[in-house]
């Protein structure tokens, strides 16, 4: 019997801004789509942990035996800067800056992407569509829109038109916000002439003659709206009908909202039946974000180059870190909660590592099946992982007992313990242990240093028959040091 029969997930769904029980739409199928990244440069930890958040969520699903489509594209045409119908593209115009190509950019922020979820320990997803790929099905789903009466053509451009659509739909169903309250706060921008009302969205935009990155339509050679492009792939790979649409809260309005209005002018429904928001990240109390420049990237808290931290912190910290937080909460990125989730993620590493060396009785001080129970209790409540880890910490407490002598535990309790442990640690919150996370050098490095300065003070007592063990020694297991004018590092292989 798969785990999902005796697991009922509830999710909170933003649209009816109730938890409600999960139900996939096709019994033991989840299909889920989350919007990807535009790719214009490099993904700041802000977008890491809405994908975190995601990818959480996806092994949870997978664990519980659902066969999952996870979609989650790549935007690398038609978003424009600040997010409106107005401005360059972001990709074209960083194309612009570095004289190169803006396939080129495409290119490098979409290794960099990859490379950064990696470093994390994501999942990749099932289908990672790119925006350029679907051009004709985004035309074809502007022409039913066209054809239904809810978009209008002007000088070669197709705009939505958002007061026909409120007439019979309620535009704002999601954010919750009401059309009178949007045209009573749009302040009309100058060149935005071409829509009849300034709360209408392009979904073509007719391309300016320097604009690079076009293609022919039945209307002009132009490029897609941003908003229609995950509208196309969505349904596309997912269906007419799938189960959760997510992505960050930023893209609640008027992204999403969007979403819903086209699918419904196209095709009478939103396809969509749960919507899931992660929240965002903050830095120095402000949300992280590229264009306030407040911000900090992946490598930067990898290597602990920056301003901003004491010292360097592990994919795996960083990663215990956001789980440490609901995903549905605003989390302050900081130094002391960076501290303290190392320190929580050794003592649970460090808990996990015992389990093999511990000694089993006729009895066990602990029960088991029901903290198991707890966890998925935990995971089955909206995923929320700051308890699942709690339940965590109380298994390390026993574990840590158990070694002192002051509990005990039945051999088949401890198999129980340490399977379920692991399954939630490593599967389902994607940590990665010590030992075999390659940044998981902390302890190491530690040790390491420790020889470094060992081998000066040798060196220093010209005793060089040391010095040379020390770094032979290094050298077979594994650990090559490299001296330089600045001092000695080393590199693991
Ligand atoms: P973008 O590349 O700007 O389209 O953003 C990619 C994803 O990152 C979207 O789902 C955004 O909602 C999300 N995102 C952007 N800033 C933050 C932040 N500070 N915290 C969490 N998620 C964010
Ligand atoms: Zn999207």
């Amino acid at each position: 019997m798969p785990l999902y029969d005796t697991h009922t997930i509830k999710i909170y769904n933003s649209l009816s801004g109730e938890k409600e029980i999960f139900k996939p739409i096709t019994k033991g199928y989840v299909g889920m789509y989350v919007c990807g990244p535009t790719v214009y440069s490099n993904v700041h930890l802000g977008n890491v942990r809405t994908f975190m958040s995601f990818d959480m969520i996806f092994r949870y699903f997978k664990h519980l035996g659902y066969k999952v489509r996870y979609v989650r594209n790549i935007t690398d045409a038609g978003h424009l800067e600040n997010d409106a119908d107005l401005g360059e593209d972001k990709i074209t115009k960083k194309a612009r800056l570095e004289a190169i190509e803006p396939m080129e950019i495409v290119q490098r922020y979409t290794v960099d992407f990859h490379n950064v979820l990696n470093t994390f320990n994501f999942l990749p997803p099932s289908i990672e569509p790119t925006a350029t790929g679907h051009i004709i099905e985004q035309i074809e789903l502007i022409q039913t829109i066209i054809d239904n009466g809810f978009a209008y053509v002007v000088n070669g451009s197709v705009y939505f038109d958002v007061h026909k659509y409120n007439e019979t739909n309620e535009y704002g169903i999601l954010s919750k916000r009401k059309l009178e309250d949007l045209i009573h706060n749009t302040r009309t921008l100058d060149g935005q002439s071409d829509k009849k009302n300034p709360q209408d969205f392009a979904l073509w935009k007719r391309a300016e003659p320097t604009h690079i990155m076009r293609w022919p339509s039945p209307w002009s050679d132009g490029f897609p709206g941003w908003h229609l492009e995950c509208t196309a792939m969505s349904t596309k790979y997912l269906g007419e009908r799938f189960d959760i649409h997510g992505g960050g809260m930023d893209l609640k309005f008027p992204h999403h909202e969007c979403e819903i209005a086209q699918n419904k002018a196209a095709k009478g429904q939103d396809p969509v039946k749960y919507w899931m928001h992660a929240n965002m990240l903050e830095l120095n109390g402000a949300r992280m974000s590229k264009s306030t420049g407040n911000y900090i990237n992946p490598a930067e808290l990898l290597s602990g180059e920056n301003d901003i931290m004491s010292k360097a912190y592990s994919p795996s910290v960083i990663r215990f870190f956001m789980m440490q937080a609901s995903y549905k909460s605003v989390l302050d990125l900081t130094n002391d909660g960076l501290l303290a989730a190392e320190k929580g993620f050794h003592r649970l590493m460090d808990a996990i590592n015992l389990i093999d060396n511990l000694k089993t009785s006729d009895s066990s001080s602990f029960d088991v099946a029901a903290w198991k129970q707890k966890c998925y209790d935990a995971m089955n409540d909206d995923f929320n992982t700051p308890i699942l880890i709690a339940h965590l910490f109380d298994a390390a407490k026993f574990i840590n007992q158990i070694k002192d002598g002051s509990a005990s535990i039945t051999s088949e309790d401890l198999e129980l313990l340490k399977q379920t442990i692991e399954t939630f640690a490593f599967d389902i919150l994607g940590l990665v242990n010590f030992s075999k996370d390659n940044y998981g050098t902390d302890k190491l490095s530690g040790a390491v240093e420790i020889l470094i300065n060992l081998r000066k003070e040798a060196r220093l007592n010209k005793d060089f028959a040391l010095s040379d063990k020390i770094r032979d020694e290094l050298a077979e297991a594994g650990i090559q040091l490299n001296d330089s004018r600045d001092g000695t590092t080393f590199t693991t292989n």
